[in-house]
């Protein structure tokens, strides 16, 4: 495996002023140093990124495209190369690192297909009114440790895409997928359009600080984000944030409860529980609860938990210790104060390993509910009556996704629209689209990322109002 990495500052790999480890969270060993950039290091990648915008807004948004479409046939090429680094770096087994990769190919493709053409808004009398967007230059990615490319292609291809250029910064125990991106970039982007800096933890409020940074797309934890809003208050930038996420999952009474403790199983355990979007607490009718414990027990113990790289694992490592000591935290107060419904067992070796666990009996003001777990382990609550859990569920400061489990689909979306967040699935989970916007309400986020919307958020519009004088009466 790849042990050699570069920042990418005005198309060059460059070394870092000093490098730091990189850890395998299912070893608990380094594997391999990361470049750490110096604050001058950031300066000179946002100049660059600033001297190069214009030409690069400049070129067709074809012209855009095939650059894009050309470092996507590259993440292709190394599909695998990428799937086994993420793996080691991340912990997520290897089938669902090779998913996160070939979903960031196809995100780079279909963004870098889409176009915001001038809008007519009025064109009568004489008078012609138009919306026409332009780039807003220079734009800074920061992301988190879960999901560490398609996090940030799905901020990239839609700012270049619509002109602009980006200084990316990933998260400091998951920045070598980013690195491995930002080689490929040198070769194919001309330099400047996307510029790569590592830290460990210290350049972000440098970054969205920066004056001749126009925009900060952020994802990461709600107390991150609002200060990433307090720094670009200063410049009234642009923000977008998606943020954290405590999302309800609400069974209805007629779904079988094998069908949907599978489904909640699977929503809530997927990436060791770490995607924002994962299903953080579950509510089903109190007549249902014993037979979706029993069935939910059956899968939590034929959870494979192990290193990531291993065949057959179905659970990996969490991602960093910081993490591992938090999640470990909520799960033994829960078990104090609830009920274990199931745990699954986790190999005895080093590594940051945390065994599946779900857990019963626990009132709503419980940690393990009301606040964001970002692990294994599924806190599941009971309820009589669709309006109280309705109200239950949206009792959060969070709005980020939710899901309903309901054979009468029209009934399920009845619920679903009334749940406060910015996605509700109703019998699926995790159906992020490039095409769709995906969004957080209260402090889930600010903004759109994805589809239209999301893509509208890295331009500025100007409206043109025209009238022809020669339609003026005389
Ligand atoms: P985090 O907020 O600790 O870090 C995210 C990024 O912000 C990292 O790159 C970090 O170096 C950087 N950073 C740290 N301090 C900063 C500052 N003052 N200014 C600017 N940047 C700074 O988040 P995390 O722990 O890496 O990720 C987990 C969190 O991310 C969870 O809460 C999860 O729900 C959330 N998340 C949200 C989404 C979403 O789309 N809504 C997706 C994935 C993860």
């Amino acid at each position: 495996m790849k042990t050699d990495f570069k920042l990418l500052i005005d198309g060059k790999l460059v070394d870092g002023v000093s490098t730091f480890d990189v850890v395998n969270p299912a070893t608990e060993e380094s594997f391999a140093q990361c470049p750490r950039a110096s604050e001058a290091m950031l300066d000179e990648a946002v100049a660059a990124a600033k001297a190069a915008q214009p030409a690069w807004a400049a070129l067709s948004a074809d012209e855009r495209q095939a650059y894009l479409n050309k470092l996507a046939d590259a993440m292709e090429a190394r599909h695998e190369e990428f799937g086994r680094l993420l793996t080691a770096e991340q912990g997520k087994p290897l089938d669902q690192a090779m998913y996160e990769i070939g979903g960031s190919i196809y995100t780079i493709r279909a963004i870098a297909g889409m176009r915001l053409p001038d809008q007519t808004m009025r064109d009568e009398g004489g008078n012609t009114i138009i919306e026409h967007r332009t780039p807003l230059g220079v734009c800074a990615a920061i992301t988190p440790w879960n999901f560490p490319v398609i996090l940030l292609v799905g901020k990239m291809a839609p700012c270049l895409i619509t002109g602009n250029t980006m200084v990316a910064k990933p998260a400091p125990t998951t920045p070598l997928t980013t690195l491995l991106l930002a080689e490929l970039a040198a070769d194919i982007l001309p330099a400047g359009v996307f510029n790569v800096v590592c830290d460990q933890n210290e350049l972000g409020p440098k970054l969205t600080g920066h004056p001749d940074i126009a925009k900060v797309s952020f994802t990461g934890s709600t107390a991150t984000g609002k200060k990433v809003m307090a720094s670009a208050a200063e410049g009234v930038k642009r923000v977008t944030l998606e943020l954290g996420g405590n999302d309800a999952a609400i069974v209805l009474d007629d779904v079988p409860a094998k069908v949907a403790a599978e489904k909640v199983y699977n929503g809530a355990m997927a990436n060791a529980g770490q995607i924002c979007v994962a299903i953080k607490r579950a509510y089903v009718p109190t007549a249902m609860y014993d037979e979706f414990c029993a069935e939910i027990a059956k899968l939590t113990k034929a959870a494979v938990v192990d290193d990531g790289s291993k065949q057959g694992a179905t659970v990996g490592p969490v991602q960093n210790k910081m993490q591992y000591d938090k999640v470990l935290a909520m799960i033994e107060d829960a078990k104090a104060s609830g009920t274990l419904i199931a745990e699954a067992a986790k190999p005895d070796k080093a590594g940051y390993f945390i065994a599946p666990t779900v857990i019963g009996g626990l009132s709503d003001d419980a940690p393990l509910v009301a606040e964001e777990q970002f692990g294994p382990v599924l806190p599941v609550l009971t309820y009589d009556d669709i309006e109280d859990v309705i109200q239950r569920a949206n009792d959060s400061p969070f709005g980020l996704g939710g899901t309903v489990w309901g054979m009468d689909q029209l009934r399920a979306m009845d619920v679903a629209r009334r749940i406060n967040s910015g996605t509700v699935w109703v019998n699926q989970h995790l159906a992020i689209d490039p095409n769709i916007p995906f969004r957080g309400s209260k402090q889930s986020g600010l903004g759109s990322e994805h589809g239209t919307a999301g893509l509208m958020e890295y331009t500025q519009a100007h409206i043109i109002n025209a009238v022809n004088l020669e339609a003026e009466p005389a």
